[in-house]
C-alpha cells in the first residue's frame, strides 16, 4: 500500500518515492509514497510531474494510487521526484476547507443535510436536504461563513480507528455508516468549534488562508433540495 503523505502534510509539495510497480500497459507507476491527491470526496485530483515529465492522470484504482505518465516510464526500484502543482491544490485547499465552513455554518444555523458537493479551483456547489433555503437567506449564510473564516478557526486533522470514530455523533450525520467494512481507519477534518467530518481530502490549516467566500448562485432542485454555487476570492 502506497503511503498516502497528503493526508497528514497537505502543504507539502514535493517528495522523493520509490517505484514499487509499473504497468506497460496503462502507463502506471504506483509508488511507495505519494504527496498527490488522487480524487475522492468532491475534491478533483492533483496535477504536477513525476521525475520532470508531466502526470496525464491521477487516480485511485482497486486500493491503489496510479501515476499515469505518456513519456517514458521509470523502472521499479528507483527513487523519483514528483513536484505537486502548487498553485492549483492550494487553491483547492482553500475551497475544500470554505466548503466544509458551509456545511458546517448550514448545519449549525439551520440544521440542514448536504447531500453532495464538487468542486474546481476557488470554485465550488454544495446540495442540501434545507427546505427552508429562500434567496433571502442567501446574504445571511454568506455573511455567516465569512465571520467563521475571519475567526480564524483551526482546522485540525486526525485518523482515528474506526470503532472510536462511530462513536462521535458529529460524524454519524456525514454518513460515516456508509464507509466501507474494510476501512478501519478514519480520517477526520475538525474546523475546530464549528465542523467535524469523515473527509479524505486536503485542506488549510487555519481558516484564515481560506480568503472571502461569496454565494453566486442558488437553485432549488425541488422542495427539499436546494444547490449552493461559492466562489473563494482573496481575503
Ligand atoms: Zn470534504
Amino acid at each position: 500500500m502506497t503511503q498516502l503523505l497528503f493526508q497528514t502534510d497537505s502543504y507539502l509539495k514535493s517528495f522523493e518515492g520509490r517505484v514499487n510497480a509499473v504497468s506497460m500497459e496503462s502507463r502506471a507507476i504506483i509508488l511507495d509514497r505519494t504527496a498527490f491527491y488522487p480524487g475522492g470526496g468532491g475534491q478533483p485530483a492533483d496535477t504536477g510531474t513525476l521525475a520532470g515529465h508531466r502526470l496525464t492522470e491521477i487516480r485511485r484504482s482497486g486500493g491503489e494510487i496510479l501515476h499515469v505518465l505518456d513519456d517514458e516510464l521509470p523502472e521499479v526500484g528507483q527513487t523519483i521526484n514528483g513536484v505537486v502543482d502548487w498553485e492549483r491544490r492550494y487553491h483547492l485547499m482553500r475551497t475544500h476547507t470554505a466548503m466544509h465552513v458551509l456545511c458546517g455554518v448550514v448545519f449549525r444555523d439551520f440544521g440542514a443535510l448536504v447531500t453532495g458537493g464538487d468542486m474546481e479551483p476557488l470554485k465550488g456547489r454544495m446540495d442540501f436536504e434545507f427546505a427552508r433555503l429562500q434567496r433571502e437567506l442567501v446574504s445571511t449564510i454568506e455573511a455567516a461563513v465569512n465571520r467563521e473564516i475571519a475567526a480564524a478557526r483551526e482546522v485540525r486533522i486526525r485518523l482515528l480507528p474506526r470503532e472510536q470514530a462511530f462513536k462521535i455523533p458529529d460524524l454519524i450525520r456525514t454518513k460515516i455508516n456508509l464507509l466501507p467494512p474494510d476501512i478501519q481507519e478514519v480520517r477526520t477534518v475538525e474546523i475546530v468549534g464549528l465542523d467535524l467530518q469523515a473527509d479524505g481530502g486536503t485542506h488549510v490549516s487555519n481558516t484564515s488562508e481560506v480568503g472571502h467566500v461569496r454565494i453566486v448562485d442558488y437553485k432549488s432542485k425541488g422542495a427539499i433540495n436546494k444547490r449552493i454555487y461559492v466562489e473563494v476570492t482573496a481575503a
